[in-house]
């Protein structure tokens, strides 16, 4: 029976399921731009209030896979392992990560995408080290990671491009937050990029882009099963995204406080968290043996960094460029801070110039907001709590707004919060 595009748009609308072949003709179609923006958003919609069932999504998320290649990676010579965050402030966990776990002898192909909203994206931190180049070809993916075991950047054309188009509509239609739409446009990425193994980590808290901790699982969940279903191991962590991680938020000042990591230093709950993922993504290679906490601390890992900026142009060495207007936000009242908003920190960094509001907005390597205390510490009246950088002070105020109610000052600590909050497999 020949396929039409209403009869899969009625389809799902009246709440049946999709045939595989209704799915392969819509994905087909709108990548090729025979079925129009409007159809494709009708259908986007009836999918966030109908869902996909268990058949749908796997048909749905093979399609937008075939929509583009699938890297070979069988001639890198290690096992392949890649780590994907689904976004959080200060979560520069990437930049340390991927080397310390090529330092340890896996290959991490680390194909990303861009920063939009109130996250930073990895690819835009790195850009903030002089000469680093994120476009790379497969060929040079490829040789890399055979040589340094280590590549962060930029996703190409061909990786999934229905997704591109896919997501770029759902962004403008209010269509992003379905659980099927997500978990399929970040698996159908990451497997096209031919990894082994994938660790996710799933963020859950006000910084989160699902905050609640049911939602987050049920992402966690479905991605873990897609994973399996197409051959790639995949272990999910749900990680605490209440308060931002570490200290700095924002391009430059995160390469910074990554590099503190790999010298074996750094915050404690950076450090923590790039430790509990390493030993998830050692051991779905089968190195299990590795030892990551050495890497960091005998300097493996930051040569390894190194070798890997350097390959993709950069100088680590450089200096980074250095704010020009720096303000302080001070503490109301003496005690503890109980609570700092990640997503208000998120948006103050975003607003003083470390964001992108569109995909085609620059962004500043230099803005952003340094957390001076965290959760626990203990403050006096008017210590600086927070400390803010840009490049242009007429964004001062916009930022500072963001941050109105952002920090919670009481007479107790706040119970310590778990970093790891529950484990899928
Ligand atoms: N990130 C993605 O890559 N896709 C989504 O749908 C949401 C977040």
């Amino acid at each position: 029976m020949a396929t039409d595009v209403l009869d899969v748009l009625r389809t799902k609308r009246d709440g049946g399921a999709l045939t595989d072949e209704q799915i392969a003709f819509f994905l087909d179609g709108y990548t090729a731009g025979s079925i129009a923006d409007e159809q494709a958003a009708a259908l986007l919609m009836a999918i966030v209030w109908r869902g996909l069932d268990a058949r749908e999504l796997g048909t749905w998320t093979a399609a937008m896979i075939a929509s583009g290649e699938r890297l070979d990676l069988s001639s890198v010579g290690r096992p392949t392992v890649d780590k994907h965050s689904t976004g959080g402030v200060g979560d520069k966990v990437s930049l340390a990560l991927v080397p310390l776990v090529a330092a340890c002898g896996a290959a991490v192909p680390q194909l990303s995408g861009r920063g939009l909203g109130h996250t930073g994206g990895t690819l835009d931190k790195l850009e903030s080290i002089p000469g680093w180049r994120a476009e790379l070809s497969n060929a040079e993916v490829v040789a890399q990671l055979g040589e340094v075991g280590a590549v962060i950047c930029a996703a190409g054309d061909e990786l999934a491009p229905a997704d591109r188009k896919l997501y770029a509509l759902r962004d403008v239609t209010a269509t992003v937050e379905a659980i099927p739409l997500i978990a399929s446009s970040i698996m159908a990425k990451k497997i096209a990029e031919g990894t082994d193994a994938l660790v996710l980590d799933v963020k859950v808290g006000v910084g989160a882009f699902l905050p609640s901790l049911d939602r987050a699982r049920l992402l966690a969940e479905t991605m873990v099963g897609l994973g399996a279903e197409h051959g790639v191991r995949t272990v999910a962590l749900l990680t605490d995204m209440e308060a931002p991680l570490g200290r700095a938020c924002g391009n430059g000042l995160e390469v910074v406080e990554a590099i503190e990591v790999l010298q074996g230093g750094g915050p404690a709950d950076v450090r923590a968290l790039t430790l509990a993922l390493a030993t998830e993504m050692l051991s779905l290679a089968g190195l299990a043996a590795a030892d990551p906490t050495s890497a960091l601390d005998d300097g493996s890992a930051m040569a390894t960094f190194d070798r890997m900026v350097r390959a993709q142009g950069g100088d680590p060495e450089a200096p980074l460029e250095q704010a020009e207007h720096v303000r302080t936000v001070p503490s109301p009242a003496a005690g503890f801070v109980r609570h700092l908003d990640a997503r208000a920190v998120g948006v103050a960094a975003w607003r003083l110039g470390a964001g992108r509001a569109r995909k085609e907005d620059p962004v500043s390597a230099a803005a952003g907001v340094v957390c001076l205390a965290k959760p626990g510490n203990a403050v006096e009246e008017g210590q600086p709590l927070l400390e803010l950088h840009t490049e242009d002070d007429v964004r001062f105020d916009a930022a500072v707004a963001a941050l109105a109610g952002a920090v919670e000052i009481g007479p107790e600590p706040p119970e310590p919060r778990p970093l790891v909050l529950d484990r899928i497999a």
